[in-house]
């Protein structure tokens, strides 16, 4: 009689990462923080790229690359 204890714990996602965004106003891109908790905003030209939502921030821009920590 063998005993399984199984606990396979899979973790692909990762807790956090960055996005470079791409404005779609200017085209200039940026890094953000995947849960940036507060509101970001193009460098160049204001635009608000990323919007708070208590978790992952919403992004508003083109999500160009994902960058894993
Ligand atoms: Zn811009």
């Amino acid at each position: 009689m063998t005993r399984k204890d199984k606990l396979l714990r899979l973790n692909p996602q990762p807790r956090s990462n960055f996005l470079l965004v791409q404005c779609p106003e200017c085209s200039s891109k940026q890094i953000i923080f995947s849960h940036a908790s507060i509101e970001v905003k193009c460098f160049v030209c204001g635009k608000t790229l990323a919007k708070p939502t208590g978790g992952k921030a919403k992004i508003l821009g083109k999500i160009l690359k994902k960058y894993y920590e």
